[in-house]
């Protein structure tokens, strides 16, 4: 059974497809640009040449039927005919408090998608013009719908709740729901099944350290907590993302630049993090290299996003009352074999001990801690794209 896994964000849309029979992945690409000029397809499919298509794509629904195009391509293609498609599984940002798990669309999931708009005013109008391509395209073809704040959907009140007054969270849905959902689900669970865990009790941390980044507290593979709220913005240091910040300095810094409320989360969100903090880079590659040329601005930057990892760490091992393993996934989760070892050394107090060889590795699946580590350290390369497709195949 073959299964295309779409992921559209406002600008671009990036699509795997994939033979579930063996999970290997056919084909994949990026439309880039959509609705902006000079857009792009970028295509690949396994065991033939990479194809690059310059066609403007004004909307999503053109850069799905490119998509369609390049899929069945005679040169490039991996099918003939979409109906070898069996289903179609999208990313989906956020689905309020309605949704605790995938669902096929029909009417009623994407009147929710739309509900959620202002929950998620980036992404979820973009997921929406991506499933309704999708059913242009394909009439007939089921479309699953896999919530990126599903995962959260398990946290008891006590998490989820925010100290201010109760009328927000009835009137308005304002709590916390975490996201990066569908990674911290499928790491969580490969961590069990690596780990030779109970599946019923264990008790996981996943750290989803990449440009955006989050930790996930979860109890049997159900999310009890997770550093990401309302919306991406609270947590960790990210790559341009504050994480928790007092939020009088909000006013502080509005009154003291004269700047509005859009313009000041617009700092929080997309020039703040260790692209702030040093004004370097986003990328946490840059910010190691000015560290190691002796930038004292970058040494706080990575200190500082190293020392929240492992406070939220600490928090969630509280929490939780135990943790039986710490799992690191995403782009820096895989491949910063330095940072997983400078967070894993605030953990000595748990019992963490990282096995120095075993930890110099990237992207692979791997035990990082030693034999006598009381808490089981692991490397997981996440793959939302498979999890997608996993929850798909499920629902159809
Ligand atoms: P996202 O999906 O949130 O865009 P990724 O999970 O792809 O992010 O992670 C991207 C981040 O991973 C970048 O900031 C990049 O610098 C970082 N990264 C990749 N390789 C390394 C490395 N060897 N050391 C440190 N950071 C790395």
């Amino acid at each position: 059974m073959k299964i295309l896994v779409i992921n559209c964000g406002s600008s671009s849309l990036k699509y795997q497809l994939i033979d579930m029979d063996n999970e290997s992945v056919l084909a994949k690409g990026l439309c880039e640009r959509i609705g902006i000029e000079g857009s792009k397809l970028t295509h690949e499919a396994a065991g033939k040449d990479k194809y690059v298509a310059e066609k403007p794509m004004p909307t999503h629904k053109t850069a799905i039927e490119m998509v369609m195009e390049a899929l069945q391509d005679a040169d490039h293609g991996v099918i003939t005919d979409t109906k070898e498609i069996s289903a179609i599984g999208h990313r989906v940002l956020h689905a309020g408090m309605i949704y605790s798990d995938s669902i096929v669309v029909n009417e009623d999931v994407k009147k929710v998608i739309r509900e959620c708009f202002d929950l998620g005013p980036l992404h979820n109008p973009a997921n929406l013009m991506g499933i309704e391509a999708c059913e242009a395209a394909m009439p007939g073809t089921p479309n699953v719908a896999v919530f990126d704040t599903a995962f959260g959907m398990s946290m008891p009140e006590k998490a989820y709740t925010y100290a201010i007054p109760h009328e927000y969270l009835e009137k308005y849905s304002v709590r916390r729901y975490g996201f990066h959902g569908t990674s911290h689900k499928f790491v969580s669970g490969e961590a069990i099944k690596f780990g030779g865990l109970d599946p019923e009790k264990a008790k996981v941390i996943v750290c989803h350290l990449g440009n955006g980044a989050s930790v996930s507290a979860s109890i049997g593979g159900k999310c009890v907590d997770t550093s990401m709220g309302l919306t991406p913005l609270e947590g960790l240091i990210m790559g341009t993302r504050s994480g928790d910040v007092d939020p009088a300095v909000l006013q502080f810094i509005m009154n003291k630049e004269g700047i509005d409320i859009n313009e000041m989360l617009n700092i929080l969100n997309k020039k703040s993090g260790v692209y702030g903090m040093t004004g370097i880079s986003s990328d946490f590659r840059d910010i190691e290299k000015a560290k190691a040329e002796g930038n004292h601005l970058a040494e706080v930057a990575i200190d500082a996003f190293i020392y929240r990892v492992a406070k939220y760490i600490g928090a969630y091992t509280a929490a939780m009352n135990g943790v039986d393993a710490i799992a690191f996934t995403a782009g820096v989760g895989e491949n910063d074999k330095a940072g997983r070892k400078a967070i894993c050394e605030y953990l000595g107090y748990l019992g963490v001990e990282i096995d120095d060889e075993a930890n110099d590795v990237r992207g692979k699946l791997r035990m990082i801690s030693s034999e006598n580590s009381k808490v089981k350290v692991m490397l997981i390369p996440t793959n939302e794209e498979l999890a997608i497709a996993r929850e798909t195949l499920a629902l159809v």
